[in-house]
């Protein structure tokens, strides 16, 4: 396939919504670092919430990951959250471990 068939067929997103994010250079407080242990994982995903419930951008944010099988805390869910919620993960990693599914 041709460079240029790769530029007409692309996905337009509506990501404006980001440049309203309150977690802008949080990165780390939002994804697990490798093998986090679930005392960790809890307080981690606490003080993302936090920074969460006081982003304007949250409606917008949490729909983004839905749709797009996001990893992570976005829109103040979790994974697991948006897993049980009925938006897979393509790869459910530890989700089963976790008693989720
Ligand atoms: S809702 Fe949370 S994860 Fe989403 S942009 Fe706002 S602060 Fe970031």
């Amino acid at each position: 396939m041709a460079a240029v068939d790769l530029f007409v067929q692309r996905v337009v997103t509506d990501d404006l919504w980001m440049r309203d994010a309150a977690c802008r250079g949080l990165t780390p407080l939002f994804f697990p670092t490798q093998a986090e242990r679930p005392q960790a994982r809890e307080r981690r995903e606490a003080a993302a919430r936090a920074v969460c419930s006081s982003c304007t951008a949250l409606g917008r944010c949490r729909d983004f990951a839905r749709n797009h099988h996001e990893y992570g805390l976005w829109g103040g869910e979790s994974e697991d959250e948006r897993h049980a919620a009925g938006y897979r993960l393509i790869a459910p990693i530890g989700v089963r471990a976790r008693g989720v599914v």
